[in-house]
């Protein structure tokens, strides 16, 4: 079992003769309740590592919600389980007062890439990544960080920082990884009750839809009508955003001239479920 540490000391003790010999880093950081969306970035970071560290931290800083974040599945031990047959070096897993001791004062914030999509109906949640993902790329020292494309603004967002703070880190997309009915893998997921399970696909349904369309030619009023009204039937509630953008800097479009992605954000029995997907 991958030794779990959660002090800062032990994590640079244990860093610090893997940088000295010149090992890779990897680092993968993420909130827990791991699934094979999150295994799969393990296996990437593997696959060009000498060393991997997983990282689990439910970072509040980046809930906008304080139920959402009492919420938030934690699943330490089955977690450290499922990481055994990948032999990483390390689990970090900080508490609260390692990542924010008393008097934290800091926030890195990206702008622009940010206004938009998950920054638009989650006041402060890039903040909160950012600065969480900058402490855990400096705490780790690692070479390469491999992140989801599952989150795209989120891995746009944390290369946007690493390039603009000069922290030498590479920072890898990997894809998202589905269920067979084609619902993205979410730690979420295990808050959606079984009737609300059965109708979550049908937003990656959507999606796929209207990105044929686009192919197709058909411009986003075209066919959001529609997309809208499938998914009010399916039980979604509230639609934060179904829009078009740019693959590179997610300005918004209306028809798919450039390399873009489809995004979306909706509301199921009251769990928040996102997916993008290129168009
Ligand atoms: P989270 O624990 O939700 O913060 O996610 C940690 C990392 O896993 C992020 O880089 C996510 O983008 C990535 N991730 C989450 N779900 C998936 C998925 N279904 N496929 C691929 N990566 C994922």
């Amino acid at each position: 079992m991958a030794p779990i540490v959660r002090d800062k000391a032990r994590l640079l003790e244990m860093v610090t003769p893997w940088k000295q010999s010149g090992e890779v880093v990897g680092v993968v950081p993420t909130m827990g309740a791991l699934h094979d969306g999150h295994l799969s970035l393990v296996a990437a970071a593997k696959a060009v590592c000498d060393r991997v560290i997983v990282t689990i931290f439910v970072n509040p800083k980046q809930f906008n919600n304080p139920e959402d974040l009492a919420n938030y599945p934690r699943t330490e031990e089955s977690d450290a389980r499922k990481l055994e047959r990948f032999e990483v070096d390390a689990i970090w897993v900080p508490d609260g007062d390692q990542m924010y001791p008393k008097g934290f004062a800091t926030t890195v914030s990206v702008s622009d890439l940010t206004d938009c999509l998950c920054g638009a109906t989650r006041p402060g949640h890039f903040e909160g990544v950012a600065t969480v993902v900058a402490k855990l790329f400096l705490q780790t020292q690692a070479d390469k960080a491999f992140f989801g494309e599952k989150d795209y603004q989120q891995l746009q967002v944390v290369t946007r920082m690493a390039a603009d703070l000069d922290i030498p880190i590479q920072v890898m997309g990997c894809p998202t990884i589905r269920e067979e009915d084609g619902l993205a893998m979410s730690s979420r997921n295990l808050l959606l009750s079984d009737r609300a399970r059965v109708y979550a696909p049908v937003l990656n349904e959507v999606m796929e839809r209207i990105a044929e369309a686009l192919r197709g030619g058909a411009i986003m009023s075209d066919v959001l009508p529609e997309a809208l009204a499938r998914l009010e039937t399916a039980g979604f509630t509230g639609v934060d955003y179904l829009e078009l953008r740019a693959a590179d800097g997610l300005g918004l479009l209306e028809s798919a001239d450039v390399p873009s992605r489809l995004f979306a954000a909706s509301w199921l029995a009251g769990v928040r479920l996102i997916d993008n997907i290129a168009v």
